[in-house]
């Protein structure tokens, strides 16, 4: 093994230099080093990397990690190899094939222990011919969320990796989310066949963060409230998340007037440079604001975030407790403040319609669902010939379904063939 220690507390300190474990990490630890399966769920920034780093480690054969972005794959490798030099590789398409080819061949020559592979790559048969040639112990599926359709962010490339976890013959399978809903959980599990997983999850209060629901007449007074909010000392570094592109330069402009402090935008329409420039100086403390949308966020790590602001409600719960999870990461008090205006529900509806369904199969559907659920609780089970009467086919309402679960509107849970099931989360125009 590359860790000489035994024991995981040694294990721990010598690898990592960590003196304690955080809650569920031992757990984790201990069964992945015996070869369990095992369903990890700890909110964003606890520590689940850890729970298969060092089990791996401390094994002798190879852990395999798929994992979602390439950025957060090459920090991770980066992270890791400072802890285990020459132990770590990755297979993505950031880089050349003689370098994705090297690390196979670590990988299979056993020089490599952890070998990071972007979740395309289990569809490639030449790969998985080669690369079950090295001997795998944990096969881990970092984000495992992206698993389910009822996920806020589904990857169908996540649907072949357990059969292909099964086909290279790995020990072990362990998952690792930040998405608590039992909803999901099943669906990982049944999904990634996990067998008596050791489920770990910890909990979810984060005890030095305050949430707060800041309801508000309108945009010009959440611009407002949010200036004052940031303008309070110990408020920044801050993120504040905008519900669109334009709002977030809006935002910033008027944020970085009021408080006289560097406030950078960020969002998927701004050039690859920039944003990764926009990253830059809000880690490194230049910028203490960014003003973003939800394209910011997977990967940034800067544990002394006081403040999130979300100037919009987001598109769906786990989103917002990711979101407001990168506040406080560094255990001291830090506070989420959810900003609301009624307009919110309509920015939800625009995006809804403006999406490639048929718009009156939508809003029947959507109308059905929501009218069905109404009352106390609001949950929904309704049989696919209602919905089909929308002259959709089967097919077609469940494409609605899987949309409105993307959209935050609905949490659909697992139901017959021929029902869907679930209740509603998000906002929603009956009208
Ligand atoms: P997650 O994947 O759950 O969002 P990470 O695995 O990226 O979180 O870990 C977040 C941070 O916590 C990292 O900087 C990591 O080094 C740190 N960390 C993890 N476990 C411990 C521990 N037992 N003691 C101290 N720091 C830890
Ligand atoms: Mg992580």
């Amino acid at each position: 093994p590359v860790v000489a220690a035994t024991d995981v507390d040694a294990a721990l300190r010598e690898a990592f230099g960590f003196s304690s474990f955080r809650p569920g990490q031992r757990e984790a630890v201990v069964a992945a080093r015996e070869g369990r399966d095992v369903l990890v769920v700890m909110p964003t920034g606890s520590g689940k990397s850890l729970c298969y780093q060092l089990p791996a480690l401390m094994r002798t054969d190879l852990t395999l990690v798929v994992s979602p972005l390439v950025s957060l794959m090459q920090d991770q490798v980066e992270s890791l190899s400072a802890v285990a030099p020459g132990r770590v590789a990755q297979v993505n398409g950031m880089q050349d094939a003689a370098a994705n080819r090297r690390a196979v061949d670590g990988a299979i020559s056993g020089r490599v222990r952890v070998l990071y592979v972007a979740p395309e790559r289990f569809s490639s048969p030449g790969f998985l011919e080669r690369l079950r040639q090295a001997r795998i112990g944990l096969f881990v599926v970092d984000e495992a969320h992206c698993v389910s359709q009822w996920g806020h962010d589904f990857r169908p490339d996540y649907f072949r990796l357990a059969d292909a976890a099964r086909w290279l013959g790995a020990e072990a399978i362990v998952a690792s989310t930040a998405t608590a809903t039992p909803e999901v959980a099943r669906d990982i599990v049944s999904r990634l066949g996990l067998r008596e997983p050791v489920h770990v999850a910890t909990g979810f209060d984060r005890p030095n963060l305050a949430y707060s629901v800041v309801p508000c007449a309108g945009k010009e007074a959440v611009a407002g409230r949010i200036a004052a909010v940031l303008g309070e000392p110990g408020a920044l570094p801050a993120i504040v998340y905008a519900g669109t592109r334009a709002e977030a330069d809006r935002l910033a402009d008027r944020l970085g007037y009021e408080l006289g402090v560097e406030v950078v935008a960020y969002h998927a329409g701004l050039p690859r440079d920039v944003r990764a420039d926009v990253q830059r100086r809000f880690m490194d403390g230049s910028a203490p604001v960014v003003v973003a949308t939800n394209a910011f966020g997977m990967g940034v790590d800067k544990a002394d975030v006081r403040t999130v602001c979300h100037e919009s409600v987001p598109s769906s719960i786990e989103a917002y407790y990711q979101e407001a999870g990168r506040a406080g990461r560094d255990g001291q008090p830090a506070r989420a403040l959810l900003f609301s205006t009624s307009r919110d529900k309509g920015l939800h509806v625009f995006f809804i319609e403006r999406s490639e369904i048929d718009e009156d199969q939508l809003k029947f559907v959507a109308r059905t669902i929501v009218g069905a659920a109404e009352g106390s609780p609001p949950r929904f089970n309704l049989h696919m010939n209602d919905l089909a009467q929308a002259e959709g086919d089967e097919e077609a309402v469940r494409a609605i379904v899987g949309y409105m679960a993307r959209a935050g509107v609905i949490q659909p849970a697992p139901s017959g063939p021929d029902r869907v099931a679930g209740r509603v989360v998000g906002v929603w125009d009956r009208n």
